[in-house]
């Protein structure tokens, strides 16, 4: 889920996945970088939708000290005042950063590998492959949980799929999301078509053979990619998924996957948990004492948050960016075109990109 980024006129970088990428034709999504009482803000509305755990997201290679010191702040509020489990993908990072973001309450850093290493060069020219290595180490050291995935359908070849799997084997993290490209217009694979939804399936499959041990969680672009397949996604080899919506596109309404997990027999319980007391997925937590149950207190639903007086805002792409237009788009550095499939439309659509994907 998203809580924060940084304004500025499209991201310096040049994945060609995302439509935030300065490079990229689409219009430019932008929000603010959110204050830490913000975020609060959202990780409760999260926790009372019925999230277990909550993601500060920010855009680029890297924060400023200024906007870091937010993200900070932000984590140690959410750690002292909901029972949420705390991550964060702010991007590259060296080992002092991540052990600050332990001390304030973050458990688990996410940074994608995005895609396979032979295949990298096609995805990203200005974010290098081996700094993504450094970063997850850096995490790693740190005593930090790590959180590293990628995304499917960037126009690698089968083989190049099975590679990255084994790549994430060799990290070894503790969690892997995996995304399936929600082709954006004007973006380097914006002409691309979703993926077959029995394909998406099989590839879960496989993936969980080549990983059995990781948290594996399906991300952006599992609506639009699996449709009525998501429950046998799941069962093919899903730990979960995640709720609410995506940096810049919608995703299922906590309602819908509840109802998902309930109808296949999993279990969607909330479990009282602040590192002090681990739930099975913490393999360790260091937070002394316990947080305040905000939800076990209320409720089972939305409606009874309702009723409760808990007004659940979840972060809504479709209303709440801004979208910048760009009277200008450099060149790829890779040369390859920003391609819109009908040619550029006169209003371009409002929502643009992928998650986050450092
Ligand atoms: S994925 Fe992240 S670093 Fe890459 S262009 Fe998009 S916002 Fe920038």
């Amino acid at each position: 889920m998203l809580v924060g980024q940084r304004e500025v006129r499209g991201c310096a970088e040049d994945c060609g996945f995302c439509a935030q990428s300065r490079f990229a034709e689409a219009e430019t999504p932008m929000h603010a970088m959110m204050e830490p009482e913000q975020i609060l803000e959202h990780a409760k509305a999260a926790e009372a939708a019925g999230a277990h755990r909550f993601c500060m997201v920010t855009q680029g290679q890297g924060l400023s000290k200024r906007d870091f010191e937010k993200v900070l702040e932000g984590a140690r509020l959410v750690a002292q005042q909901t029972n949420l489990k705390r991550c964060a993908s702010v991007g590259h990072m060296s080992v002092a950063r991540a052990k600050a973001l332990k001390e304030a309450g973050i458990q688990r850093v996410h940074h994608n590998v995005e895609t396979a290493e032979s295949y990298y060069p096609e995805v990203s020219s200005t974010v290098r492959y081996e700094g993504r290595l450094r970063t997850i180490q850096a995490v790693e050291e740190a005593g930090l949980e790590t959180c590293v995935g990628g995304i499917l359908n960037l126009g690698e070849s089968r083989e190049q799929r099975v590679e990255m799997a084994f790549e994430l084997a060799r990290i070894d993290p503790t969690s892997v999301p995996i995304n399936l490209l929600n082709p954006r217009p004007g973006t380097k694979f914006g002409d691309r078509d979703y993926m077959d939804p029995w394909e998406v399936v099989k590839w879960i499959a496989i993936f969980r053979l080549i990983l059995p041990a990781a948290l594996f969680r399906l991300c952006g672009g599992r609506v639009e990619n699996l449709g009525e397949l998501q429950p046998l996604a799941v069962r093919a080899g899903l730990n979960g998924v995640m709720m609410g919506n995506f940096l810049t596109t919608l995703g299922s309404t906590p309602d819908e996957d509840r109802a998902m997990f309930t109808d296949l027999g999993l279990n969607v319980g909330r479990h009282a948990d602040n590192g002090a007391n681990p739930r099975p997925d913490n393999r360790s937590g260091w937070l002394e004492g316990e947080t305040p149950d905000l939800v076990e207190d209320y409720l089972d639903t939305l409606e009874q948050a309702t009723d409760a007086g808990i007004t659940v805002t979840l972060w809504d792409p479709g209303t709440q960016l801004r979208y910048a237009k760009k009277d200008k788009v450099p060149p790829r550095p890779d040369g390859a075109p920003n391609r819109w499939p009908d040619g550029r439309p006169e209003t371009a659509e409002p929502l643009s990109g992928m998650p986050h994907g450092l």
